[in-house]
């Protein structure tokens, strides 16, 4: 199900010749179609990105689940023009120059927000932020066990992204909804 191409590649940040690994990985994901995983990789600068492309879907969407743990295993497509959240936990992440597009699952998303709050917390040792930050890693934690239940949601207004659960809720966006995502700088060109 799973095809794997690779090519070395220029850098586009250092400049190096050929030192970059290219790969594209292409995917078949049930009940969402073929995703094409991209990722470059530096081995001089360490210079990293990655997104995910799904051809054929376009729709502003909106998918929100019950996080269990019968259901960390369930895959997830977020692309980089996606914004995800667990409100209940108070954490969300919004596209940006920097944000990675990837196919994951549900506990692969917990453990990307795990990450998240932890460099949060070394960025800002001091700052009165600690304590929640260590509020919502205990909770993500509980959510990792099985001992807490909440709702994920993926809003992503290019419709590139999915949750693959039975359960799932899933919409079009409202004006309003995509009215107030943070849209990535290159792509958006809505009709209002
Ligand atoms: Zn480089």
């Amino acid at each position: 199900m799973e095809e794997v191409e690779g090519m070395m590649v220029d850098c586009p940040v250092c400049n190096g010749l050929k030192t970059a690994h290219s790969r594209i990985k292409t995917e078949n994901i049930p009940y969402f179609g073929e995703v094409m995983e991209t990722s470059v990789v530096c081995d001089v600068c360490g210079y990293k990105h990655s997104d995910v492309i799904v051809l054929d879907h376009d729709d502003p969407v909106r998918y929100e689940m019950e996080i269990s743990k019968d259901k960390l295993s369930n895959r997830v497509v977020r692309s980089q023009s996606a914004t995800v959240s667990i409100p209940k936990l108070g954490i969300k992440v919004e596209p940006g120059p920097k944000s990675q597009g990837y196919i994951s699952n549900i506990e692969g998303v917990l453990k990307r927000f795990q990450n998240g709050v932890r460099q949060a917390l070394i960025l800002f040792p001091k700052d009165e932020a600690q304590k929640n930050a260590e509020d919502i890693l205990e909770k993500i934690d509980k959510l990792l066990n099985g001992n807490l239940k909440a709702d994920l949601i993926i809003e992503d207004p290019l419709g590139q992204s999915s949750i693959v659960d039975s359960d799932v809720k899933k919409r079009k966006l409202t004006k309003k909804e995509l009215a107030n995502l943070k849209n990535s700088s290159t792509i958006i060109d809505m009709d209002k």
